[in-house]
């Protein structure tokens, strides 16, 4: 009951959508922003407004509807920058402006050419006019982050957090921006900054962590252990270079692991696989298959057990359960003789609510696949998801589904397969994925097929 409270605060349309290959527009990011605030995060960090007018855009759009979680803009530690972010946040309900400057030495000499004292200088000023522009009803919300916070003398660190702290921010970031440090020195590093700053016990303090050395949410769990109260990090740890701390690890590891991570979020972790489907289906980027939470091997050992029948309890393998991620009941398979019912709540579970009429476009094209492949995975309807809200001109559904799903045919290796091919019982699990043709070695498997990756996983347990 009185355990602390971590703010959850999304930066994957800010440090994600920045990533390589993960840039969405501003219709994708308002739905992706829809969903965020679905799962429960806090905080959603929508943009950097200054860096384009679809990023100001964007962040505008967000802040005008989507009500609950805090909306935050980034902005550079400068005048211009400040303003075009609060510019930007007018509609928001709940705005944050999110200053940020380099304070490593490296930075400071090679990126920006300033010395220690203009950089303490230009921190101050920007956090004090950001802070200026908040109505005097308003409480200003102003986060600053140190950039680089690893890689700086911990002194002038110290020293540039607590002149930021007397100019008005409320939450002190400390960005791992390089994924240079480790668990117990990131947590070390937040231990000193509550020891050594005066005011620090005023606000709020919160990690941002990379993931170069693979560390991200370990660090990110080092920095809570140590009193950080706000976490940053994104859906499917996407973010700059090797990415950001995955959100959905974080969570869960608090929720399964409360002995040692004692904290509450109001992240809904049921939420969790359908946001990791719908940023996979928007960014064309999938999700590694053996990725912590959201992964589709993640709980691949969960289907060998139901159809194996061999382990009787979930528990001997099982710290947590698919559905308590949201991941949708891999029993339930989708073919041509499944009604319009099960397909809408399946694309419910990857977090999409159609209308009537957008079910009705689905569902056609979904017949259509069905007819071709026999089982249509999540990431085939995924496909056709995009199709639809994107609006994706097709005329001939058939031929562009062949283009974009071509049937694997592929002789199975295992005598265990070789065996079910030829057994062609319709009461098998795996008839679905038995072509027509069964009876020969010639079996027909959509790619990406779950079911047989899970029989090969169960033999390597
Ligand atoms: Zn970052």
């Amino acid at each position: 009951m009185d355990r602390p409270r971590i703010t959850i605060f999304d930066t994957t349309l800010r440090d994600g959508e920045q990533s390589p290959g993960c840039s969405m527009n501003v219709q994708e990011k308002l739905r992706l922003a829809q969903q965020l605030d679905r799962l429960g995060v806090d905080v959603i960090e929508a943009g950097f407004p200054i860096a384009s007018d679809g990023d100001f855009e964007a962040v505008q759009r967000i802040a005008g509807s989507v009500r609950r979680p805090i909306i935050a803009g980034l902005a550079r530690a400068c005048i211009g920058d400040v303003e075009r972010a609060w510019q930007a946040l007018q509609g928001a309900a709940r705005p944050r402006i999110h200053v940020f400057l380099a304070t490593s030495d490296i930075h400071l000499k090679y990126k920006l050419r300033i010395t220690r004292e203009q950089c303490l200088e230009q921190a101050r000023n920007a956090v004090r006019h950001a802070k200026s522009l908040f109505p005097k009803s308003v409480c200003a919300d102003v986060e600053f982050s140190p950039e680089d916070a690893t890689r700086t003398e911990v002194a002038f660190l110290c020293q540039v957090v607590e002149a930021v702290i007397a100019a008005g921010a409320t939450t002190v970031n400390i960005p791992d921006t390089v994924g240079y440090s480790m668990p117990e020195e990131y947590g070390q590093l937040i231990r000193t900054l509550r020891d050594k700053v005066a005011g620090i016990e005023r606000v709020t303090i919160s990690t941002h962590c990379h993931n170069d050395l693979g560390l991200a949410v370990a660090n990110s769990l080092a920095g809570m252990q140590q009193g950080a109260r706000q976490v940053e990090c994104t859906i499917n740890g996407i973010g700059e270079r090797a990415g950001n701390a995955s959100l959905e690890e974080i969570v869960m590891a608090m929720r399964v692991r409360p002995d040692r991570y004692a904290f509450e979020t109001t992240v809904a972790s049921e939420h969790l696989y359908p946001s990791s489907q719908m940023l996979a289906e928007i960014t064309r980027v999938p999700v590694q298959p053996n990725k912590a939470i959201t992964g589709r091997n993640a709980f691949a050992h969960e289907a060998g057990i139901h159809q194996d029948g061999m382990l009787k309890n979930p528990l001997t393998y099982e710290i947590m359960t698919p559905q308590s991620v949201g991941v949708p009941d891999s029993r339930l398979v989708l073919g041509k003789h499944s009604g319009r019912h099960a397909l809408a709540l399946r694309c419910e579970q990857l977090g999409h609510q159609f209308e009537r009429r957008e079910l009705d476009e689905v569902y056609r094209k979904f017949v259509v696949l069905a007819d071709r492949i026999k089982k249509v995975q999540d990431s085939h309807l995924l496909e056709l998801i995009h199709d639809v809200v994107t609006g994706a001109i097709s005329h001939n559904d058939a031929a562009s589904q062949a283009r974009k799903f071509p049937p694997a045919a592929a002789t199975l290796p295992l005598p265990r397969a070789a065996a079910a091919a030829a057994n062609s019982s319709s009461s098998d699990l795996h008839s679905a994925q038995v072509s027509a043709s069964a009876g020969q070695a010639q079996v027909s498997i959509p790619f990406s097929d779950h079911h047989s990756e899970q029989e090969d996983y169960l033999w390597g347990v």
